[in-house]
């Protein structure tokens, strides 16, 4: 992964992109479930992520980018096929959902930071990764104040399966 610097900017405002969309689809969840503080933390990572995507077009403003492959968010693994997200998911398993993707956010950011040898890549790499760190910690604050459901979401006998 040793991105030249508009390799990285393309990366990283499409991993920005996807993190918003993705939050704003787990609000909606949330705000389906009545559970407005769940919804009202996801929208408020809604509005990060496009902060944060908005400097970086901005940074990126006089670069070139490289056409690039989507960044997608990994789908639960229950979820089975890419359409099929489960509009029965608990605030619980979206929080660790969240986690898991944020956390690969920083992974990746991270990794991007070593490897790269480019300095500007490597120091907006880094300052990236603590970003997603402090996302992972407020998820983290999130999931232990929020009940674990007792029969688990890929356990639900009424949850419909995936067509
Ligand atoms: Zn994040």
């Amino acid at each position: 992964m040793n991105y030249s610097l508009p390799e990285f900017l393309a990366h990283a405002i499409a991993l920005e992109h996807e993190a918003a969309e993705r939050y704003l689809e787990l609000a909606d969840m949330m705000e389906a479930h009545r559970n407005d503080a769940v919804s009202a933390l996801f929208r408020d990572m809604v509005h990060y992520s496009r902060l944060h995507h908005d400097s970086i077009v901005e940074r990126a403003r006089t670069v070139a980018l490289p056409q690039l492959r989507q960044f997608r968010w990994s789908l639960p693994p229950e979820a089975g096929g890419d359409e099929a997200f489960d509009y029965k998911i608990d605030a619980y398993s979206a929080l660790r959902y969240a986690r898991e993707n944020e956390l690969r956010a920083m992974d990746y950011y991270t990794e991007v930071g070593l490897h790269s040898t480019e300095s500007e890549v490597k120091r907006l790499a880094s300052e990236f990764a603590a970003e997603e760190s402090e996302h992972v910690d407020a998820l983290d604050d999130w999931l232990v104040r929020t009940p674990r459901p007792s029969a688990t979401w890929q356990s639900d006998p009424d949850r419909p399966t995936p067509a």
